[in-house]
């Protein structure tokens, strides 16, 4: 069994199917960076790769069998592993986009060319992408219809529970270019700068599980009414247990559904309604990356093609670090530097500063947060950053920008979050918070900041770049055309 983005073993449908071959099991993970077809994952990724592998070393081991390690191109290391252990089956759990058609399909036809039983299964999406269709039998770019669709297939199945045993393949020397895991060396190391991510994120199985519990008593309840705030805790951080298969999205489903149902949780039907509905956006997004495995890299929307982006590096850098004067923005990033994750509204915000007020290639920001987000996830990430730029399937429309100063004062009313963290900012009052430059020089002198020295000033004022980008947006198109968007 090929482990790849499914680490976990209950509601593993490749597991349970190796489990009722009865034949004894090999548990195999590949670190495929340099495979052509592959995208390495970031530094935020890699940690929680490597703790999500340790657990699932763990759960494997209590029920006998063994996780091997190897680091390569799966297309050289399975078949050599079937011709030194005798295997005659490979099983995973399906992945999309170019992993899928460019690494596992040709492997899937080369294996079976060799004889070989070779199978895959459905354990991360509640529909495959190919199962939902408009009317006319078209990919879907609109999600409301998308989610309409999907939802009219019936209910997800639901969750398997994990194997209490496993007969595991024992072999105890090592197997052809197997290592160890420190060798994969996920971790960072100088300087360690996992800190942060350790203090936010449990990975694995077991983390998840414990995590999505904690969300259905605490943050579910609050789910449809708070979950755009990022000053309150709400929103359930499962992403990244759900990027690298720690939990599957029928577990969630499910568990969510029961809880609510029976009333184990004081959540109403809205607010599971709500959250569901996210899962939905998940699906859409792969539904997106599996119809247009570009999508990371190639406007969905050809016109975008010739739009006039700047090159801006200091600009760009400035953002990476928080330093753009805008306090929501800049708090933002810095969540996302220090624990590895950063709230959907506030990803939506400072990605469109950076797209429309900077005016800099969605591109960038999309690799930025590859490298820096645990949930770093080939389809989300790529439809989220597209959806911002307006240059995406069922997009905010370009000429749509957030203004950072009214977000700021809607979802982070209190300022919580930006004192949070942006502390030199901490001692200036809630009506100043989220625009500094706007306070008076009494206050700010009071509260210990000196713009430009303690707190940088704003990158980009705000009506000009909003204007800068409003006619680069009218460049693209007669004028006629964007009237009517
Ligand atoms: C610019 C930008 C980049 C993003 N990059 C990623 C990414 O790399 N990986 C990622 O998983 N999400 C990404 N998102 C979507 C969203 O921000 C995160 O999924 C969410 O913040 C994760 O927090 P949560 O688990 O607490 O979400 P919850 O609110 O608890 O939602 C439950 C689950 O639904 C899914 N979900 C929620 N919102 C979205 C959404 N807008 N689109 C797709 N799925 C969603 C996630 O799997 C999430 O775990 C991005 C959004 C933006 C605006």
């Amino acid at each position: 069994m090929w482990f790849r983005t499914d680490l976990r073993v209950s509601d593993n449908l490749a597991l349970t199917q190796a489990v009722a071959s009865g034949q004894p099991l090999l548990c195999v993970f590949c670190l495929e960076d340099d495979t052509p077809g592959h995208r390495p994952h970031g530094g935020a990724s890699r940690w929680w790769l490597h703790h999500a592998l340790v657990d699932l070393q763990q759960a494997l081991t209590a029920r006998g069998a063994q996780l091997r390690y190897f680091r390569g191109p799966a297309a050289t290391i399975l078949p050599a592993l079937c011709e030194a252990t005798g295997a005659t089956t490979v099983l995973w759990n399906r992945r999309y986009g170019h992993d899928a058609t460019r690494i596992d399909a040709p492997l899937k036809t080369m294996l079976r060319e060799r004889g070989l039983r070779c199978d895959s299964f459905n354990a991360a999406l509640l529909y495959e992408p190919w199962e939902v269709a408009t009317k006319a039998g078209d990919p879907a770019r609109v999600f409301t219809p998308f989610w309409r669709q999907a939802r009219a297939r019936g209910e997800p199945r639901a969750p398997i529970p994990a194997p209490d045993s496993l007969r595991g393949f024992h072999h105890d020397a090592k197997l052809p270019d197997e290592v160890d895991l420190a060798e994969l060396a996920l971790l960072p190391r100088t300087p360690d700068w996992a800190e942060g991510l350790r203090a936010t994120f449990t990975p694995g199985e077991t983390g998840a599980q414990q995590r999505l519990r904690d969300f259905l008593n605490n943050g579910l309840p609050h789910y449809a009414t708070h979950r755009d705030r990022p000053d309150l805790d709400i929103t359930s951080k499962l992403s990244a247990h759900l990027r690298f298969g720690d939990i599957s999205p029928h577990q969630i489903w499910h568990y969510a559904g029961n809880a609510v149902a029976a009333g184990d949780t004081n959540a109403s039907e809205r607010d599971l309604e709500k959250f569901r509905s996210e899962l939905g956006w998940r699906e859409f997004s792969y539904h997106l990356l599996h119809y247009n495995p570009e999508l990371a890299s190639k406007n969905f929307q050809p016109r975008f093609d010739h739009f006039p982006w700047r090159e801006d590096a200091m600009a760009l850098r400035a953002w990476q670090r928080g330093q753009t004067g805008y306090p929501i923005v800049d708090a933002g990033m810095r969540e996302l530097w220090q624990t590895g994750t950063m709230h959907n509204r506030v990803r939506m915000i400072a990605a469109s500063f950076l797209i429309k007020h900077v005016m800099i290639d969605w591109r960038h920001g999309e690799a930025w947060f590859w490298d820096t987000l645990c949930d770093a996830d080939p389809a989300n990430n790529a439809a989220s950053w597209q959806w911002v730029a307006g240059s995406g399937a069922d997009a905010a429309p370009y000429f749509r920008i957030f203004n950072p100063v009214l977000q700021g004062a809607k979802f982070d009313p209190d300022g919580t979050y930006v004192r949070r963290f942006v502390p030199e900012l901490a001692g200036l009052a809630s009506a100043h918070i989220h625009a500094p430059w706007q306070a008076p020089p009494a206050l700010l002198a009071k509260a210990g900041i000196t713009l430009g020295a303690t707190y940088p000033r704003p990158l980009v004022e705000l009506d000009h770049g909003r204007a800068r980008a409003l006619s680069a947006f009218a460049s693209l198109q007669p004028r006629d055309n964007f009237a009517a968007q």
